[in-house]
């Protein structure tokens, strides 16, 4: 069992362990993650320590993925409980970046994947995944990773990372894991800290529509406007709900689709407001 963490901050440290890491022909799993960290992020960190010989983790809360109306200021931070949590992780390195380093005033230069940024998320949130790219991009190439952990709790973020990594010929693999969820079924997040007991329970209603149409499809329906309808429904019922969207679009290529067909896989996706909290949930299915 790990005794420490190694913590670094520096950008020209993390250049010069990750180089000697490489040279000694040792792999890296890298696990990128905005902290407050919870089980959903301990199972990507499993998986990197499977795969690789040296784990290394992030925290950064990423300011150019907030817009200025979202909740960078109280985004939740605990970075001794984090620490406790990636030493019983034993995980090896924690890279945490300082905002001036990584965003110095002549900063200029962003990264941004266009169509798939721009539906679902990047409707709601037009700014929000040229940020994440913009960010990623910077990590690795501060860390240089053989693999990256990303989880499937955000499907979408995943499918634009990997069109990132395919275009700018990143030789990095990209893995994805099943989401984490609570006994009761809500998708863990780092926000759900912001839910008060009532809108606790009111959560439940994004897996619970999920659930609905995963059923409507394994019986057969086709018609996704049906599909979606009967979620809607369902997330209308709860007053605290302001729906954003539900949608389902084919797994590999991440578009938009209206018919089920055999033979397919596909995300139903949703994002909703429960009382001030946006919360996101999806679920994979195969027919
Ligand atoms: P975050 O700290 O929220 O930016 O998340 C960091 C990484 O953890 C992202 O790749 C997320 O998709 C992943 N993640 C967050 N919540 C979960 C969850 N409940 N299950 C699996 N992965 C998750």
């Amino acid at each position: 069992m790990h005794q420490e963490l190694i913590t670094i901050s520096s950008i020209d440290e993390i250049h010069s362990l990750t180089n000697k890491i490489r040279k000694e022909g040792k792999s890296i799993g890298f696990v990128p993650t905005m902290g407050f960290l919870h089980d959903g992020h301990i199972s990507l960190i499993k998986e990197a320590k499977k795969n690789n010989d040296v784990t290394i983790v992030s925290i950064f809360v990423n300011p150019t993925q907030f817009s200025p109306t979202e909740d960078l200021a109280s985004y939740p931070r605990d970075l001794e409980k984090d620490k406790s949590l990636l030493i019983n992780a034993e995980v090896d390195y924690l890279f945490f970046p300082n905002t001036e380093d990584f965003y110095p005033n002549d900063f200029q230069t962003f990264v941004e994947v266009n169509k798939i940024s721009k539906i679902l998320e990047g409707e709601f949130r037009p700014t929000h995944f040229k940020g994440v790219t913009t960010v990623v991009a910077m990590l690795f190439n501060c860390i240089n990773p053989d693999n990256a952990y990303f989880g499937q709790k955000d499907a979408q973020q995943a499918a634009v990372i990997n069109q990132m990594v395919k275009d700018l010929k990143y030789d990095i693999k990209i893995n994805v894991s099943p989401i984490v969820r609570e006994n009761d079924g809500l998708a863990m997040s780092s926000r759900n800290v912001y839910l008060n007991e009532k809108e606790r329970k009111d959560a439940l209603v994004l897996s619970r529509s999920l659930s609905i149409a995963d059923e409507l499809i394994k019986n057969g329906e086709k018609n996704t406007t049906n599909i979606l309808n009967e979620m809607k429904k369902k997330i209308n019922s709860v007053e605290s709900s302001d729906l954003n969207y539900v949608s389902i679009v084919e797994a590999d290529s991440f578009t938009i689709i209206d018919t089920i067909e055999k033979g397919r896989s596909y995300y139903i996706l949703v994002a909703c407001k429960i009382g001030k909290t946006r919360l996101i949930d999806n679920k994979f299915v195969s027919i």
